[in-house]
């Protein structure tokens, strides 16, 4: 029976057919635009993007330039690459400018569609980019679509890491800028790091499109990018802790797999304060529920965590004695990334391979916050409509669903579900071999390396030649995938491996053309690419004849999406293929997720051993299964986004507030409202408001006058003076700071003060946002706990992470007055001292602060600016001697 929702999308079709409709009178319009744009040459096209610049400059909207530039990109895409866009493609760049996701599926030529938009936006010249899920990707796409791009007088640039600062910086300048979002992440934070306007990378996030968007903002939102630097090594700690867990028994602790978190109990508690005092951790006399003992209850945690909760194999693999972390989702290897907190150490204790010293955070940023910068937002990928409330709550993106070019022709068939994994292994096993037996290509998915290997094995007993393709091969992933549709091809992949790699039935042309140059470099590239062509195209035919490409899925994953993902795989443009699902009982996701009742019913329909139970009652069942795993990760990720917001609100400030300096050209008031800022405070805490001269603190306040301002004057005398009230103290303190302050910048000379002012302020509001980082970090784990108590711990780390916040703002305005009251020009005996002192320390922070000071000495003493040979020992951070007002490094002190 239908429901009343479904009869009303009968009749009135649904909210997505209703955009997709709205948008077709656009499509028909570049229709009619292509006899028009056919007649130009090709300097023509180009002229046409001069034309539409101009135009966007005197206000024309986008929206209204859309249909002749969408025209001009699909002429030039033509003349380029030799593919004409499909109208579906042209819908899927209408859906990206208007700040949607565009859920395409595999094969339906995303990369190009990206081109529209991109072009479109760019025409404003503040710049787009294109996001992918790997370098690879960003590398494949940029030189693939440059030639579209080139083709209508537009740049294009790639990001990807270990690039250098001048290539980088020519890639973001770029019309259109391709770069992982590893990269743009994390150059947005290096950016923030920097005390130079013309050193800084990105000009505007002014436009993304981020392809394959459900992996990068949902599967990847998890996990925050951190620059950091390494504390204190702490390895033997760790070392000690985790010779304590193996004896830790059952029940000494709670576990709750779901939430992948190890509670100690009461027993277990008694057991590891004995333990950890004799081992001397734990200081005689002192009890696990103490406060001190809070980072020791805190690394136990975390290394009974490393080892009930983290697999070898699964969650990680060892490599050149490292622990590698792997994507639950994909399978990837996530190289670099390390599990915060101490529980990365925790686990590289457990492997017993080297221990790498924690990292405190110097600036970090999540995924969700850093694409919330970009002024508008699009997203390409084959999945996203199942993750569409997410989508639409978090980061204000809608999805529309874009018809495919060619109906899909792939059959999707119902689960097939075992009592046991080996039952459902063996299953899996004959159904290969009689596809095999056809020629039929096969993609296996599964959910873990481990698996994968063990599926490997099964497959070798039975002489099948397969492909493994998983995080330990990345490299050739592309390569692996590419060739995943030729005939008698079997594959094996961790669920999502090779994303962005289009399988095509009987091998992919552009990747064997390469093939073939590589290894016979003296071929004719045309002669070659019409031999392999026709030998694709032959092939393409046998394995059409074959069904086309199978996909067996060997588990079910926690989210529909990565399904449909694998699914997704064959049945490009129309190609026939089938898809089927092979599961157990015993799979995690029945496991632990899974109802009695389903159990119940199954085997109510009469399970026997060996033989698969196929109902569509089971798919059902297990999709809500799933949905509800879903709801519940996304309400973990809501739950992280809360916390993240509170520290990304004061992020923008602090980041706001330094671009600011490095833009102004003279922060003297900046530093003079500072200065007063903390007279006024000061005045108030020893002079309160309506109280009398006898309640005054005349001394203390002469005191912190010369602690904060470095001055030594007669407060206790002005205190006593007839008609001196609190107003008239800081008129007089303000007076002789600003007097003091006017003879210093005298000394030193206007430009070098500047400069001064400006490093100081940089590296206090660094050293300060660092701190204030490492303190919310703590915050947000001690609140945590305090949960317990029956008190909300958001709201809590919202009031005090906002109080630190303010502190932080207090003892910045502190820090730069006293720092600044305390600098001077030096004598020549404080200038060599001073130097001598730097060479043993380097340190490079108390440089930027004190070498201006030795530069404007020099030019009293025996310093020749014009002679470097005169200028000494210099910190490579230091300003240049010469005036010229940048860095020594970059100046006369540049290498090479
Ligand atoms: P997706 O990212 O949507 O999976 P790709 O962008 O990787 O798809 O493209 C898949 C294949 O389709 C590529 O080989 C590409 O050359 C081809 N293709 C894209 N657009 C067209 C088109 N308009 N006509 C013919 N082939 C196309
Ligand atoms: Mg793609």
């Amino acid at each position: 029976m239908l429901g009343i929702g479904s009869i009303a999308k009968k009749v009135f079709g649904s909210a997505n057919d209703r955009k997709v409709k709205s948008a077709r009178p656009l499509v028909a319009q570049i229709n009619a635009l292509e006899p028009q744009f056919q007649a130009l040459s090709d300097d023509d096209l180009k002229a046409k993007t001069n034309e539409f610049r101009d135009r966007a400059l005197k206000g024309e909207s986008l929206d209204a330039l859309l249909p002749e530039a969408f025209a001009n990109c699909r002429e030039a895409a033509r003349r380029a690459l030799g593919l004409w866009a499909f109208d579906t493609q042209l819908l899927g760049g209408i859906f990206l400018h208007q700040g949607n996701i565009a859920e395409m599926k595999t094969g339906e030529g995303k990369t190009l569609v990206a081109t529209f938009p991109a072009y479109l936006n760019a025409l404003t010249g503040k710049g787009v980019h294109i996001v992918t899920v790997n370098d690879y990707l960003a590398r494949r796409d940029a030189e693939w679509m440059s030639k579209v791009y080139g083709a209508l007088g537009m740049t294009t640039g790639v990001v990807v890491p270990e690039q250098g600062e001048a290539d980088k910086k020519a890639a973001y300048a770029c019309d259109v800028t391709y770069a992982t979002n590893n990269e743009l992440g994390f150059d947005y934070l290096r950016d923030n790091m920097k005390s130079e306007l013309d050193q800084m990378y990105q000009r505007y996030h002014n436009f993304a499109i981020v392809d394959e968007v459900d992996s990068i903002l949902i599967d990847e939102a998890r996990t925050p990018l951190i620059i950091s630097g390494p504390a204190q090594d702490r390895s033997e700690m760790y070392a000690a802790i985790n010779k304590v867990i193996p004896d830790i028994l059952p029940e000494h602790y709670t576990l709750d797999e779901k939430a992948r978190q190890a509670t100690f109990t009461e027993e277990g508690n008694d057991f590891l304060e004995e333990r950890l005092t004799a081992l001397g951790l734990l200081p005689d006399g002192q009890t696990l529920y103490d406060p001190e003992s809070a980072t020791l209850v805190h690394h136990v945690s975390q290394a009974l965590r490393a080892h009930v909760l983290f697999t070898r194999e699964k969650d990680y693999i060892v490599r050149d004695d490292q622990v590698v972390l792997i994507d639950e989702f994909t399978g990837r290897m996530m190289n670099g990334r390390r599990l915060s907190d101490g529980l990365h150490q925790a686990i590289e204790a457990k492997e017993g391979v080297g221990i790498k010293p924690e990292n405190v955070t110097l600036a970090s940023v999540t995924f969700q916050n850093y694409f919330r910068l970009y002024d508008k937002l699009g997203g390409m990928t084959g999945t996203a409509a199942t993750e569409a409330d997410e989508f639409r709550e978090i980061y204000n993106l809608g999805v529309v669903e874009v018809p495919t070019n060619r109906p899909v022709a792939r059959a999707d068939e119902h689960d097939q579900v075992y009592r046991t994994a080996k039952e459902k292994f063996d299953g899996v096993v004959a159904e290969i071999k009689q596809a095999h037996a056809k020629g039929q290509p096969i993609l296996v998915g599964t959910t873990s390396i481990e698996k994968s290997e063990f599926l490997a094995g099964l497959l070798r007993a039975e002489g099948i030649t397969f492909n493994v393709l998983n995080a330990r091969q990345h490299e050739q992933e592309a390569q692996i995938v590419a060739d995943a549709g030729k005939l008698n091809a079997v594959t094996i992949a961790t669920n999502m491996a090779g994303r962005g790699t289009d399988i095509q039935l009987g091998g992919n042309v552009e990747m064997r053309v390469l093939q073939a140059l590589a290894t016979d470099p003296q071929a004719d590239p045309e002669a070659l690419r019409a031999r392999i062509e026709a030998e694709v195209a032959d092939e393409k035919e046998k394995v059409k004849a074959a069904g086309g490409l199978f996909v067996l899925a060997t588990e079910r994953h926690e989210s529909r999406r990565i399904d449909n993902q694998l699914r997704g795989r064959s049945g490009r443009q129309g190609d026939p293929g089938r898809s089927t699902f092979f599961l157990s009982l015993e799979d995690d996701l029945m496991r632990i997720f899974g109802s009695e009742r389903l159990e119940k019913v199954l085997s109510g329909l009469g399970m026997k051993e060996g033989e698969a139970i196929v109902h569509p009652w089971v798919n059902k069942s297990l999709e809500r299964a799933q949905a509800k795993v879903e709801a519940r990760n996304f309400d973990i990720r809501k739950q992280l986004l809360k916390f993240d917001d509170v520290m990304n609100e004061q992020r923008k400030v602090v980041f706001h507030q330094r671009r600011e300096i490095m833009e102004s050209a003279d922060l003297a008031d900046v530093v003079k409202d500072m200065r007063d800022q903390v007279i006024d405070d000061l005045v108030t805490i020893h002079m309160p408001p309506k109280s009398y001269a006898d309640q005054w603190d005349a001394e203390g306040l002469q005191a912190d006058v010369v602690a904060h301002l470095g001055l030594d004057l007669p407060v206790v005398g002005w205190a006593a003076e007839e008609g001196v009230d609190d107003d008239v103290m800081r008129e007089r303190l303000e007076e002789a700071a600003d007097k003091y302050m006017g003879e210093k910048a005298d000394a030193f000379g206007a430009e070098t003060m500047r400069n001064v002012e400006k490093q100081i302020l940089l590296k206090t509001i660094d050293e300060k946002w660092r701190e204030h980082l490492l303190t919310l970090e703590h915050l947000r784990s001690v609140v945590g706990m305090r949960g317990y108590a029956q008190r909300d711990p958001l709201n809590e780390y919202k009031t005090e992470g906002f109080q630190l916040f303010e502190k932080l703002l207090d003892s910045l305005r502190t820090d730069v007055t006293k720092k600044l009251s305390q600098i001077r020009p030096m004598s020549k005996e404080e200038q060599e001292r001073m130097i001598a002192q730097f060479r043993q320390q380097q340190a490079a922070a108390a440089a930027a602060m004190v070498a201006p000071a030795i530069a404007a000495e020099g030019a009293r003493a025996g310093f020749d600016e014009n002679d470097p040979a005169t200028w000494g020992n210099l910190g490579r951070n230091d300003l240049c001697p010469c005036g010229s007002g940048k860095k020594f490094k970059h100046c006369h002190g540049r290498l090479a």
